[in-house]
């Protein structure tokens, strides 16, 4: 068994999360989606770990605006989504459905989520029970769909719903508040959603994140991952891409 990764949440932007993951078995370290650079450079600097290399879910600015600042000042290498090497620059490594990413000890699988971006993919450590999942599943939401349609992300949720519980989410945004509104009127009759929102307004209001959730809170939770169909889920994006809570 090798060691458990640590992964460090580092706010960057306005609402962003990047993450920092160290494998203390090799004293591996990568930044994923550094919408910005030093924010990550201070935390790793912070924890004496030297950035080795930074992996993206998608091309979007938010998340790899700061690779080529980390690749500059740690000569770090980048991986992501072979489908979006064109749009992000100096990608190294390109990686699709079925490949897998390796940090020291640890192996990530990777998944397509195409919707969001249509490259975009997600990392799943299966063996630490963590998925990094960008702009695909958020805590009580889900990506707006920029590249591709309802179907796509309907399969995504799919995917995930089949995860075991336990396993811990990493997304992209700290999204809940808005999501959780939303979410009350898409389910006003589910109970987990107005306890879970008790506990995030209270976290929020104390200025304290709420990720990373986890696939089992997201079950009970998230009204796209709850989405009985295609159709359902296309009705609840469309309603929350024009919701004002
Ligand atoms: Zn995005
Ligand atoms: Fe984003």
């Amino acid at each position: 068994m090798p060691s458990p990764l640590e992964i460090v949440r580092v706010p960057v932007l306005s609402d962003n999360y990047a993450w920092l993951v160290h494998d203390p078995g090799s004293g591996t370290t990568m930044a994923l989606d550094p919408g910005e650079a030093q924010p990550l450079l201070d935390a790793a600097a912070a924890r004496g770990l030297a950035i080795g290399e930074v992996w993206n879910t998608h091309w979007h600015p938010d998340h790899v605006g700061g690779n080529a600042a980390i690749v500059a000042a740690t000569g770090a290498r980048v991986v992501g989504p072979e489908a979006e090497r064109g749009k992000i620059g100096q990608l190294d490594v390109g990686l699709g459905e079925g490949d897998s990413a390796t940090l020291g000890d640890h192996v990530a699988a990777v998944m397509t989520v195409p919707g969001h971006t249509q490259g975009h993919i997600a990392f799943h450590f299966a063996g630490d029970g963590a998925i990094f999942t960008g702009d695909t599943l958020f805590a009580m939401g889900c990506g707006r769909l920029f590249e591709g349609t309802p179907s796509d992300m309907f399969g995504n949720m799919q995917r995930y719903a089949a995860l075991p519980p336990e396993t811990r989410v990493y997304c992209g945004h700290e999204y809940t508040l808005s999501n959780g509104r939303y979410a009350l009127v898409a389910e006003p009759d589910n109970a987990a959603i107005r306890e879970r929102m008790v506990e995030v307004e209270a976290r929020r209001a104390a200025g304290e994140p709420t990720v990373p959730t986890t696939i089992g809170a997201e079950l009970a939770t998230n009204p796209f991952l709850r989405a009985r169909s295609v159709e359902e889920l296309a009705e609840r994006r469309q309603a929350k891409d024009v919701f004002r809570g």
